[in-house]
C-alpha cells in the first residue's frame, strides 16, 4: 500500500468516521486506516440470540436532546426507545440491598445522600477545587457502597481517581436506548466511508515535511495525520512517533487514562422480569458487591449488568465464567433464584484487555480536570487528535467522539487552506 493523501485518519470509530465524512464534504482527500477487522470501534453490537442485540460498548444516546445520532437514527429508520429515555432519573431507578427492596424512608435517605454528594462535587468544581471525588463525599454513609459502585460504572474509575472538575464538566440530558444496537447504528451510518481494515498503524514519522504512516501493509504519505485512537492505545506506546511526542502531550495522555467499565449481558429463554421489573436497578450487598442492572428496557429477555473501576478489572482477570457467575448472582439478588433455570447464555465484555482500546473510556485524574483541551491541541500543524477523550461537555460518549471528529476535520481544513 502506497498512497498520497491530504489527511491520514487513524481509527474508524465514531470520531474517525465523522472526521472522514466532514473532510470529504470539505473537498479533501482522506485515507482511513483501521487496525481491527471492522468499523465502529467502541460502538459494537453482537447478537446474543437470533434478533436480540447487545451493545458491548455504547448503548444509550446520551444527551438525547442534542445528540446528532438521534436524527441520523431517525433517517436510517433505526428504532429508538425515546419513551424510555428517563430510565436513569433518580425516582425511576429501583434500589435493592441484600436482595430486598428499600422502603420509602430508606429510598428518601439514599436519594438525599446521592444528591448531597453531587451538590458537594459541583460546588467544589465551581470553586475551582480539582481534587478526587473520594476526598469530598461521606464514605461512612450506609449508602456509600451503591454510590461508589455507581460512580465507578459511570466514570470507568473509582472515585479516588476522578477529578471533580472533569466530572462536573460532563453534560446532562436524556439517555435513549437503541432496540437493535448503537453499534449497528454506527456501522450503518459509517458504511459509506472507505476504510482500510486490518491495517494496524505501527509508526508515525513526522520528522520531515508532512507525515509518513507505517503499517504492516505498507506506507502512506500525507500532509497531516489525525489520530482517533483511545488514550489507552496512545499511552501504551503501540504506535511509535518519531520524533517522540513533546512532553506536554505525553503528560496529557497519561493524565486522562482510559478506565474500565464492563458489561455482562445475560439472555433468558422467557420473560423473567415481568412488566414491573423493566428498568434500571442498583443492587448491592453488605459484603461490598454492587452492580447496576438494566433489565429488559426495550422489552427483550435480557438483563445487562454494569460494573466499573478496580472491581471490574479484577473480575475481568478472573475470566468469562466468573463474569457470567457474578452477573447471574446479581440478577438473582433482584429477581429471585428461579431466573437461573432460564439462563441461555451471556456475553461478558473485557475492555481492559481489548488491544484496540486498552480500556473503556477516559476520565481525568484528580488535579488534571482541564486536560481534554490540551489533548485536542494539534502539534506542528501536522499531528491532530480527536476521539472521546478530546472533548469537554460530551466526553466519554459516542456522540462526543463524533463531535470531536467534526471539530478536528474543520481545524485540519483551515490548516490545509
Ligand atoms: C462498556 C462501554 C459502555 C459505553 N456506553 C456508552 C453509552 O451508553 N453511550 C455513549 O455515548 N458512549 C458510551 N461509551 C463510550 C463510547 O463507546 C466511546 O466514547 C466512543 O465509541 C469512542 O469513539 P472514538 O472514535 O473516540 O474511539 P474508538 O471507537 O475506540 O475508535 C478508535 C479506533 O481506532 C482503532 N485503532 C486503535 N489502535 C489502532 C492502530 N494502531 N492502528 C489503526 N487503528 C487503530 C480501533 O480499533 C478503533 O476502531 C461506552 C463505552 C464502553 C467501552
Amino acid at each position: 500500500m502506497t498512497a498520497e493523501t491530504d489527511v491520514i485518519i487513524i481509527g474508524a470509530g465514531s470520531s474517525g468516521l465523522s472526521a472522514a465524512k466532514e473532510l470529504t464534504r470539505l473537498g479533501h482527500t482522506i485515507t482511513v486506516i483501521e487496525g481491527s477487522h471492522r468499523i465502529g470501534g467502541r460502538a459494537y453490537s453482537e447478537e446474543i440470540s437470533p434478533g436480540v442485540w447487545f451493545d458491548l460498548g455504547c448503548s444509550y444516546l446520551h444527551q438525547g436532546e442534542i445528540n446528532p445520532f438521534v436524527p441520523i437514527a431517525d433517517e436510517l429508520g433505526v428504532v429508538l426507545g425515546k419513551d424510555q429515555a428517563d430510565l436513569f432519573e433518580i425516582d425511576k431507578i429501583t434500589l435493592r440491598r441484600n436482595g430486598y427492596p428499600l422502603n420509602s424512608e430508606e429510598i428518601a435517605r439514599h436519594n438525599r445522600y446521592k444528591a448531597g454528594c453531587n451538590a458537594t462535587i459541583m460546588a467544589a468544581a465551581e470553586r475551582g477545587e480539582d481534587v478526587a471525588i473520594a476526598n469530598l463525599v461521606d464514605l461512612e454513609s450506609e449508602f456509600a457502597i451503591p454510590y461508589t459502585g455507581g460512580m465507578a460504572s459511570l466514570n470507568a474509575q473509582d472515585i479516588d481517581q476522578i477529578s471533580t472538575i472533569d466530572f462536573a464538566s460532563s453534560g446532562n440530558g436524556s439517555n435513549i436506548p437503541v432496540l437493535n444496537g448503537y453499534g449497528n447504528l454506527i456501522a450503518a451510518w459509517g458504511a459509506d466511508v472507505p476504510v482500510s481494515l486490518n491495517t494496524r498503524v505501527e509508526r508515525i514519522d513526522w520528522s520531515g515535511s508532512g507525515v509518513i504512516v507505517e503499517t504492516p501493509n505498507g506506507t502512506i504519505k500525507g500532509s497531516t495525520v489525525l489520530s482517533t485512537v483511545s488514550n489507552g492505545v496512545l499511552a501504551s506506546g503501540d504506535i511509535l512517533f518519531s520524533p517522540t511526542l513533546p512532553d506536554w502531550k505525553t503528560q496529557t495522555i497519561n493524565n486522562l487514562p482510559t478506565g474500565t467499565m464492563n458489561k455482562i449481558c445475560v439472555h433468558f429463554d422467557a420473560d423473567v422480569f415481568g412488566e414491573d421489573g423493566r428498568g434500571f436497578c442498583n443492587t448491592w450487598n453488605d459484603d461490598g458487591n454492587a452492580a447496576g442492572i438494566e433489565a429488559s428496557v426495550m422489552g427483550l429477555n435480557t438483563a445487562v449488568v454494569f460494573i466499573g473501576g478496580r472491581h471490574a478489572i479484577w473480575l475481568e482477570k478472573q475470566g468469562q465464567q466468573a463474569g457470567h457467575g457474578f452477573a447471574v448472582d446479581r440478577i438473582a439478588d433482584v429477581f429471585g433464584s428461579d431466573i437461573r433455570k432460564h439462563v441461555t447464555r451471556s456475553i461478558v465484555t473485557a475492555w481492559t484487555s481489548e488491544p484496540w482500546t486498552r480500556g473503556s473510556y477516559s476520565s481525568a485524574q484528580p488535579g488534571h480536570g482541564h486536560q481534554r483541551v490540551e489533548l485536542a491541541r494539534p502539534i506542528d500543524e501536522r499531528l491532530f487528535f480527536a476521539g472521546e477523550a478530546t472533548i469537554v461537555g460530551h466526553q466519554a460518549t459516542c456522540h462526543g467522539a463524533y463531535l470531536s471528529g467534526i471539530r478536528a476535520a474543520q481545524e485540519i481544513a483551515t490548516t490545509l487552506a
